[in-house]
């Protein structure tokens, strides 16, 4: 995915017993940097109390003196990195959060958006609290707090019951650590193990990295809470039972990493399979090769070119070092972010019939910069292919979309976004050829944003 007008929410993760236990949290945040660049932090339990590093930026620029990682002793942690969906981009929203509260000290860290946070913190407010951030987070933070029954299990429980919307959650305390699901699946959270120690997930990719395997994931609607003597299994009194499973079809589009398993499946299976399908629903029978946009759609596009028989190529080369590079507000003007990023490859591209494969189109804006830069090595034609839908609707479950007005498939048709793109042809997966694909019946997905059909009302 190259459009930089989407982004994902939040990745999260969790280790318990294990003396390297901050150490390997970063790790996990690191391999679970696309999920969100934000800000990045870990809390660690140690043996007096829990203790947190938080700050703004890479993972590897929030900790990169050693003695940050070192300075959080303990063998039980999590962590997290945020890209903002809710609250704006301020240290302060950054997670985790701890509170001290009657059951004594836990910190939290979320992915996902809830869809009732404003009328429960408006609630609270009205009734005296006081917040110091803007996330849903501390919304969920508060309501254990302020939670009447006698013991920690049962006080996330009640918080949990009472919150709608879309949350995978990790929560520590002085001696467990917890994961939880909403009823309907949302977002991914898996449970690792390696030897003595537990590991919790976004994504399984953060798993590889710590030398941990897959166990299974956080069921939806469950709460586990993983201690010295087991690994205990709660269900959710949920607020409002979900009618169905709806996991979110764009961690396998896009969010999740190839190399991740998330809700029971290989990403880059599915992925294939999208780029497969693609190539069946928009043939393009007079190609040269096949292209993705670096790197998420790479292999979407290696999907593609299996099924259609045409040949895969590196068509255009993404310089991953540029980190926060200066460009001149003239420069800017001229595409040229766009242009630090990319470069064509002439040598692939020059007098062929392409087939660029993306993964979405959102504003369209970046895509047309980054078809005019592939114009530069002068292809005889430009076919582009998009393995997910039309986006027509924003994401309300926690991942970054702009307004509807601003996606520019609510406003425009194929022939007219083609137009603007400046593209030969322009074809995108159908939602049932998307749906078609992914792993487990259809009615378990939501695909909100490519037909309007919110799983859980807003
Ligand atoms: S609306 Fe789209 S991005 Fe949001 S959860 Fe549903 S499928 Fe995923």
């Amino acid at each position: 995915m190259f459009d930089e007008s989407l982004h994902e929410g939040c990745g999260i993760f969790g280790v318990f017993n294990n003396p390297q236990a901050a150490h390997l949290t970063y790790l996990g945040l690191y391999a679970l940097q696309h999920r969100g660049q934000e800000s990045s932090g870990i809390a660690v339990a140690g043996p007096q109390r829990i203790s947190m590093y938080k700050g703004m930026g890479l993972v590897s620029q929030v900790f990169k003196r050693q003695q940050r990682i070192e300075q959080l002793a303990g063998s039980s942690s999590i962590g997290h990195n945020r890209y903002s969906t809710t609250g704006s981009s301020t240290l302060t929203n950054a997670q985790p959060i701890v509170i001290n509260c009657r059951a004594g000290q836990i910190a939290g860290a979320h992915n996902g958006n809830l869809t009732n946070a404003d009328t429960l913190r408006k609630r609270m407010v009205d009734d005296g609290s006081i917040f110091t951030s803007t996330t849903d987070t501390e919304v969920i933070m508060h309501l254990i707090a302020r939670s009447k029954r006698n013991s920690i299990d049962a006080m996330l429980l009640d918080a949990l019951s009472e919150v709608k919307g879309a949350f995978s959650i990790v929560f520590l305390t002085g001696d467990a650590l917890y994961g939880a699901r909403d009823p309907y699946g949302i977002r991914p959270l898996i449970i690792g193990k390696c030897e003595e120690s537990y590991f919790l997930s976004s994504e399984t990719c953060a798993f590889d990295l710590v030398g941990a395997e897959m166990i299974r994931e956080v069921k939806p609607g469950e709460m586990v809470r993983i201690d010295r003597n087991s690994l205990t299994s709660f269900t959710i009194p949920a607020f409002e039972q979900a009618s169905r499973l709806s996991h979110c079809v764009f961690e396998f589009i896009y969010f999740s990493r190839p190399d991740s398993f998330v809700f029971g499946k290989n990403v880059d299976r599915v992925r294939r399979k999208l780029g497969r399908q693609l190539a069946a629903e928009h043939p393009v029978p007079n190609a040269d090769v096949v292209m993705g946009v670096p790197d998420s759609a790479t292999t979407a596009a290696l999907g593609f070119s299996e099924a259609s028989g045409v040949r895969f190529d590196i068509g255009l080369i993404r310089n991953h070092y540029i980190g926060r590079t200066f460009i001149h507000p003239v420069q800017e003007a001229r595409d040229f972010g766009v242009r630090i990023k990319f470069n064509p490859v002439k040598g692939v591209l020059k007098n062929k019939c392409v087939v660029i494969v993306d993964d979405s189109i959102v504003r369209g804006t970046t895509m047309k910069k980054i078809i005019r830069l592939i114009r530069t090595a002068e292809p005889a034609e430009i076919h582009l292919r998009i393995s997910s839908p039309p986006i027509i609707c924003p994401c309300f479950y926690g991942i970054d979309m702009p307004t509807k007005e601003e996606l520019i498939a609510t406003s425009q048709d194929v022939e007219e976004i083609r137009k603007y793109l400046e593209v030969d042809t322009l074809g995108y997966l159908s939602i049932e050829g998307m749906l078609s694909v992914m792993p487990g019946p259809k009615e378990n997905f939501c695909a909100a944003c490519f037909n309007g059909e919110y799983p859980i009302a807003l």
